[in-house]
């Protein structure tokens, strides 16, 4: 969203090993760090957070596994992912840095099926994992074989599939970090795959602002029982809220579940047009909306 302050200390691992260094050396120090993936589905407060934030951005690798056990080391041999090379392991290995549309692109061109799904979502694999990003066409979790955690005690290991329990937009992890995983994708065609994938961007740029500055849907999908079968975006636009503003934050005029911030806004504004919007929603139709973005307090002045 472009909102929001500073953190005291900002550490940026290059590889797994140095990211597990770092969460280590924090909680040593009596810090439980924050995970920064993309930012993508945050809204951090205005000020200082005295605290850790450990950034994912430089762990960015993806590459093809190349016997059963996954190999997650920076010195994987063959690590880099050669697009034109044939092979019948439809796996990828990708570290929590890896951006969602690089592993679109990747997966596109290799001719693997499974993150058609995750077409124009931003933030990073592990960003992913931790809130199960999808949508109507599918869930980031489908493709997850394995997930390289590490422990609030610093220990790092394997979760397969079978014993993780991601429901929707929270991929059940709690307070584990993820390093990478493993993903278990579809064998199919370039073409097959680019086709679909053009398809959904074309589906979701028609009914979100996804080029606008924002943190994606601001609220959970309401239970249909509860919410005569509306969407939490509906319910925003039936209670009239489209295009409402806080400062230089506005509700999108295009999807009701969606704010913006303009250009100044602050989170102070993002913050209060939220609360805002769901009073309003709750007093004209009775659901109390769920807020899915993150939101990350700052310490008090
Ligand atoms: C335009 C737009 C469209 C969007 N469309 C969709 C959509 O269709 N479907 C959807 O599901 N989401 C959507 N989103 C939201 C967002 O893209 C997803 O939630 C995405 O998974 C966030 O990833 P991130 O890396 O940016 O996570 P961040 O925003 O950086 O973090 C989100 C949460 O995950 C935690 N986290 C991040 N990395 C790790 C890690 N390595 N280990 C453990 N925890 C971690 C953070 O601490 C935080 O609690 C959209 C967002 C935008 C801006």
């Amino acid at each position: 969203m472009r909102v929001g302050g500073r953190a005291l200390w900002l550490l940026e691992p290059a590889d797994p090993n140095e990211l597990r260094a770092a969460y280590s050396a924090a909680r040593e120090r009596g810090f439980v760090p924050r995970i920064l993936g993309g930012g993508a589905n945050l809204v951090i407060e205005d000020g200082l957070y005295r605290g850790v934030v450990i950034a994912t951005d430089r762990l960015k690798r993806c590459f093809r596994p190349l016997g059963p056990v996954p190999d997650f080391s920076p010195h994987a041999a063959g690590a880099q992912v050669a697009p034109a090379e044939p092979s019948s392991d439809p796996r990828l290995i990708a570290w929590c840095g890896a951006t969602m549309p690089s592993l679109v692109q990747t997966a596109t061109a290799l001719g693997l099926s499974g993150f058609e799904c995750l077409a124009g979502v931003p933030g990073h694999l592990g960003g992913g994992i931790a809130m199960n990003a999808g949508g109507r066409h599918g869930e980031i979790w489908n493709m997850v074989e394995l997930v390289r955690v590490i422990e609030p005690d610093g220990t790092m290991h394997d979760l397969p599939r079978a014993e993780c329990t991601p429901r929707y937009r929270n991929g059940g992890l709690g307070e584990r970090v993820v390093v990478g995983a493993v993903l278990r994708l579809v064998p199919s065609t370039p073409s097959e795959v680019r086709d679909r994938t053009r398809e959904y961007l074309l589906e979701k740029r028609r009914v979100q602002p996804v080029t606008e500055w924002s943190a994606g849907c601001v609220f959970k999908n309401p239970d249909p029982a509860r919410s005569n079968g509306c969407s939490a975006g509906k319910l925003v636009e039936l209670a009239g809220l489209k295009g409402r503003t806080r400062g230089d934050a506005i509700v999108s005029p295009l999807h009701g579940n969606f704010i913006l911030n303009r250009g100044a806004a602050t989170a102070t504004d993002v913050l209060g047009l939220i609360d805002e919007v769901r009073a309003e929603v709750a007093s004209r139709s009775g659901v109390e909306l769920e807020v899915e973005v993150k939101i990350w307090r700052a310490d008090p002045a």
